[in-house]
């Protein structure tokens, strides 16, 4: 699937040196990957595929830690497809002997596999997590959904403030002027 949607897309892919070692989508909708990333290395095509889901996605989405989870959890199971290992395994992409013994095997990639895209409280794991496996990745700088809904979101719950305060005005003038 994602394959044929950079066949049949015009995504084209280049090389060109990054900053990080990842391939990254661009604003023209292509793939970028660094001049030295080798072809042959499953995390580098996985990274590939990951890019790939951010293009399918509506842009503002790509900006959200919805969008990084949804292709954090494709690029999980891509690199299982071609390696038959789950990131953090032993001879593993993010496989850290102190990592594993402090922390129970890939149980991180796990639990990033296993969190819902509609929940806010699993975007929220998401961000962390995200941090913790990648320090330096900037998820905290994403906003939880695409920036619309988000906005939506925060206009709903700032609306549902006021209501409640208000009925809790209500409700103390009602308690006073009650004998
Ligand atoms: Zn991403």
């Amino acid at each position: 699937m994602h394959a044929n949607y950079i066949d049949s897309s015009g995504v084209k892919m280049g090389l060109y040196p990054q900053a990080n070692s990842g391939a990254a989508w661009t604003w023209q909708d292509n793939i970028i990957i660094p001049p030295n990333a080798n072809l042959q290395d499953p995390f580098v095509l996985s990274g590939i595929i990951h890019e790939t889901v951010h293009l399918q996605q509506p842009f503002f989405t790509r900006l959200s830690v919805y969008g990084e989870l949804e292709a954090w959890q494709i690029d999980r199971n891509a690199y299982f497809e071609i390696t038959g290992q789950f990131y953090g395994e032993p001879g593993a992409t993010f496989h850290d002997p102190n990592y594993i013994n402090q922390n129970n095997g890939n149980n991180r990639w796990n639990e990033i596999s296993q969190l819902s895209l509609h929940s806010r409280t699993d975007l929220e794991a998401a961000q962390t997590l995200m941090i913790e496996i990648s320090p330096g990745y900037q998820a905290d700088k994403l906003p939880l959904q695409p920036i619309g809904d988000e906005i939506a979101y925060r206009l709903v719950s700032s609306v549902n403030q006021a209501v409640e305060k208000s009925i809790d005005s209500v409700k103390e003038i009602f308690d006073f002027l009650s004998p």
